[in-house]
């Protein structure tokens, strides 16, 4: 285990966990976060406000998260923000909550479930790399051992790029994420439909129409619950985002907030 360091990575995943919350007693959905062998850190102890003069090294493995708090940037935006019904940040430390209770999900009981599941969900390509910056000034590891690799899944064409993420809902009270992918080139835009264990649904491309989007979305019976940039400074993003408001309320989607 890696105690207290600092961590800077670009390279993290969302594994999803399924366990009994020892608060409420039923059957829960939360997550844990695993990094990437491209992340770095920070030996040196109390190095918040020296981000950029320490020496920073490469983890080179993949590492299991077991607590990351102190001096945070983007974990707010980029995890709790984003899987709202699974972490929550309190006193300075980002928790795996109960999606029913809120409770927190000690790690002592989801750790090996966590990093079973991201050895089998890796391996099927099934896990998705966030590719959001992250740094937070204390973290603690714990390495995964024996050159594991994981496969990436993507679009077959590099050309397309990700600009948002929308959390979604069946009828029937399943979550999971809808990406709406854009190619420049091509003039098209492309869906992602993911459960919520990050398994591919659906896959979809339209030529160069939202509307086409927002009828297959509606088609498939899903409804949008929240909305996210894949990159939250990115004008092209912001660009699909409006574009694709605008095509929802023509479509009569209202908005809840
Ligand atoms: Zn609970």
């Amino acid at each position: 285990m890696t105690h207290n360091r600092s961590l800077l990575t670009k390279e993290w995943y969302k594994v999803p966990i399924s366990i009994d919350c020892p608060g409420c007693g039923a059957q829960t959905r939360s997550a844990g976060i695993v990094v990437g062998p491209s992340s770095l850190i920070n030996a040196a102890e109390g190095s918040e406000d020296d981000v950029l003069t320490r020496p920073w090294t490469l983890i080179d493995a993949f590492a299991f998260v077991e607590s990351l708090g102190g001096r945070t940037k983007n974990v707010e935006k980029f995890i709790v923000n984003r899987f709202h019904s699974a972490f929550e940040f309190r006193n300075d430390r980002l928790l795996s909550i109960c999606e029913h209770c809120g409770e927190n999900l000690s790690i002592a009981s989801f750790r090996s479930a966590a990093m079973n599941g991201f050895v089998r969900l890796g391996q099927k390509g099934l896990l998705v790399n966030e590719r959001m910056m992250l740094f937070a000034s204390h973290v603690v590891l714990t390495e995964f051992h024996g050159g594991m690799s994981i496969e990436a899944s993507s679009l077959p064409h590099p050309d397309y790029a990700l600009m948002l993420i929308c959390d979604a809902e069946s009828a029937g009270g399943e979550t999971g994420t809808i990406e709406l992918w854009h190619s420049i080139a091509r003039s098209d835009y492309a869906i992602v439909v993911k459960g919520h264990e990050g398994r591919e649904m659906f896959r979809d491309a339209f030529n160069e129409d939202l509307e086409d989007v927002v009828a297959t979305i509606s088609d498939l019976g899903l409804v949008l619950t929240q909305l996210h940039l894949a990159q939250a400074s990115s004008p092209y993003c912001q660009l699909a985002r409006d574009l694709f408001l605008e095509t929802l309320a023509r479509f009569g989607y209202r908005q809840d907030d």
